[in-house]
C-alpha cells in the first residue's frame, strides 16, 4: 500500500506508485505532476495527510474492461477492447470523454481519468471524473462499420452509465457521428430518452457551444493569462497543432480576438500558412476533417502554402502556442525552440500534450503556461451545462452559453491564481490548477469518512 508515512519524499511516493502501477508511464507522468504541486501543500495542511487523501485520490473508484465484437462490411468478426475508468464521484456523477484510437491502453484512460478529477473540480460544476473508450480505429471505416461498433460498445457500457451515475462524452475519434450511434443504442435498449451522453447534436438534446467549447475556452484562458500581464491576443502570431475539434475552434476564437493562426497539423504533418488561417480557410478545414475525413496536406495543396511532412508545428516562430492534438506532442527541444523564437504563452488544448521536462523549461523561462486541466476545461464545463439543460428540459441560447463559458474560464483562472506559486516572475499555473482542483475534491472526501 502507498502511504505518505512510508514516503518521506515525492521520489519515494512515486517509486511506490510505479511499483503498484507498472508500465503505466502516462499515468505516472500525470500523478507526478500533481504530487509535485500538492505534496508541499499537504505538508502545511495535516488533515489531508492524516486522512490519506493523496493516496486515495490516485486510486480509481473502479475500472471496467470489456470485449466488443462486431462485424465488418466483409462479414468478418472484429474484436476490440472497451474501457471505462471511473476515477472519482466525490463531487458529482462520473463525467469524462470516450476516446476511440488504436494506440489506447489502460494507461491512457487512467492518466486521462486522473487529470479529469482536477479539471472537473476547477469548472465549479458538480461533476466527478471518468474516462474511457476503445482501441477501435474509426479511420478508414465505413459509417455502417462505425455504427455497428458503437452499438456493440454501448450494449456493454450501458450497465455502467446513467444520468446520475456516469455521463460520457466525446474525445479523440468520438465526434457527433459516434455520439449519435451511441445515444441511439442506449435509447433503443432502455426505451428511455435521458441525457446519458453529452456532445449530442442539437436535434436531440445537445447544447449550443458544446462543439466550440474546448477550443474557445482554451483561448479565453490564454487571454486571461495575458490580460493579467497587461497584454492580449490581439495581433499575436499563434501556432496550433492538430486539426480536429479542439484545434478548429481554438483557431476560430484566436481569429475573432485578432490573432493570426499560422499552423495546423495532423498525425502525418504540419501546414505553415504565414498569411494566417482565415475563417474561409477554416471552413475548408472543418469540411476536410469532419465530413470528408481527409489529410491536412490538402490545405497546403489548395492554398499553396508549406507542408512539413512528419513534423509538429513547434519549429515555427510564434508568440503563443496551442498544442491541441494529443499527449506528449511537445518535447523539451520543442519548448527550447519555441522560447528562443519568442513564445510568451502556451495554452494546452489537448490533454497532457507537453512532456514534463518541457513544462519545467517553460516555467523556468517565465512563459505563461496554461496547463490542460485548467485551459481545456471549457469542453467539460459546457458538457455540465448540457446536463443541466437536459435535466431542466430547456435550451439556453448561444450568447448566454458563450458568456457562461467565458465566466467559467475566468473563474478557473482566478482559482489558479489564488493557489499559484512563482515561476520566474510569472504565475505558476501548474501548481495553481493542481492545488485548486485538489482542495475541493479533498474536502468532499473528508466529509464522507473512510471510503
Ligand atoms: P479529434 O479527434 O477531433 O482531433 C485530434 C487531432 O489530433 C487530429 O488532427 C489528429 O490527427 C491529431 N492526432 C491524434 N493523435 C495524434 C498523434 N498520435 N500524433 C499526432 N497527431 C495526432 O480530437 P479532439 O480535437 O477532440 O481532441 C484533441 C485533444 O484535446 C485530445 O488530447 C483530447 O483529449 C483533448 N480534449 C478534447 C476535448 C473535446 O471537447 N473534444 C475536451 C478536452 C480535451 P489525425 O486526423 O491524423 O488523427
Amino acid at each position: 500500500m502507498i502511504t505518505t508515512e512510508k514516503t518521506s519524499s515525492i521520489h519515494d511516493f512515486m517509486e511506490q506508485v510505479k511499483l503498484k502501477n507498472p508500465a503505466q508511464h502516462d499515468f505516472h507522468q500525470a500523478v507526478h505532476e500533481v504530487v509535485e504541486s500538492v505534496y508541499p501543500f499537504i505538508d502545511k495542511h495535516p488533515r489531508y495527510k492524516t486522512a490519506k487523501i493523496l493516496e486515495r485520490i490516485i486510486e480509481p473508484d473502479r475500472i471496467i474492461i470489456f470485449r466488443v465484437c462486431w462485424e465488418d462490411d466483409q462479414g468478418n468478426i472484429q474484436i476490440n477492447r472497451g474501457f471505462r475508468v471511473q476515477f472519482s464521484n466525490a463531487i458529482g456523477p462520473y463525467k469524462g470523454g470516450l476516446r476511440f484510437h488504436p494506440s489506447v491502453s489502460l494507461d491512457t484512460f487512467k492518466f486521462l481519468g486522473f487529470e479529469q478529477v482536477f479539471k472537473n473540480s476547477l469548472t465549479t460544476l458538480p461533476m466527478g471524473a471518468a474516462k474511457g473508450g476503445s482501441d477501435f480505429d474509426p479511420k478508414g471505416k465505413s459509417d455502417n462499420e462505425v455504427m455497428r461498433f458503437c452499438q456493440a460498445f454501448m450494449t456493454e457500457l450501458i450497465r455502467h452509465i446513467g444520468k446520475d451515475t456516469d455521463v460520457p462524452a466525446g474525445d479523440i475519434g468520438v465526434g457527433a457521428r459516434e455520439i449519435g450511434y451511441l445515444f441511439g443504442q442506449h435509447k433503443r435498449l432502455t426505451n428511455r430518452f435521458t441525457g446519458i451522453l453529452t456532445g449530442k447534436s442539437l436535434e436531440y438534446g445537445g447544447s449550443l457551444i458544446r462543439k466550440e467549447a474546448t477550443g474557445y475556452g482554451c483561448v479565453f484562458f490564454v487571454e486571461e493569462m495575458l490580460k493579467n500581464q497587461g497584454n492580449s491576443l490581439d495581433g499575436k502570431i499563434c501556432t496550433v497543432s492538430g486539426s480536429g475539434n479542439v484545434a478548429q475552434y481554438t483557431t476560430e476564437k484566436v481569429i475573432q480576438l485578432g490573432g493570426r493562426v499560422v499552423t495546423l497539423s495532423d498525425s502525418a504533418g504540419t501546414i505553415y500558412d504565414p498569411e494566417g488561417v482565415s475563417i474561409e480557410k477554416l471552413e475548408f478545414v472543418k469540411d476536410l476533417k469532419n465530413v470528408r475525413r481527409g489529410r491536412i496536406k490538402e490545405y497546403a495543396d489548395k492554398y499553396g502554402c508549406t507542408y512539413i511532412e512528419g513534423k509538429t508545428p513547434w519549429g515555427v516562430k510564434c508568440d503563443v502556442a496551442f498544442p491541441s492534438a494529443t499527449q506528449n506532442e511537445l518535447l523539451l527541444d520543442d519548448a527550447k525552440s519555441l522560447v528562443s523564437n519568442g513564445c510568451i504563452a502556451v495554452g494546452e488544448g489537448a490533454n497532457m500534450p507537453t512532456e514534463a521536462d518541457a513544462v519545467k523549461y517553460f516555467l523556468s523561462q517565465g512563459v505563461l503556461f496554461g496547463p490542460a486541466k485548467a485551459a481545456n476545461a471549457g469542453g467539460v464545463a459546457v458538457s455540465g451545462l448540457e446536463m443541466t439543460q437536459n435535466s431542466m428540459r430547456i435550451s439556453w441560447d448561444r450568447s448566454d452559453l458563450e458568456d457562461r463559458l467565458k465566466g467559467i474560464m475566468q473563474s478557473i483562472h482566478s482559482q489558479c491564481l489564488e493557489y499559484s506559486t512563482d515561476a520566474n516572475g510569472a504565475p505558476n499555473y501548474v501548481d495553481g490548477a493542481n492545488i485548486a482542483g485538489f482542495v475541493k475534491v479533498a474536502e468532499a472526501m473528508l466529509n464522507y469518512g473512510i471510503q
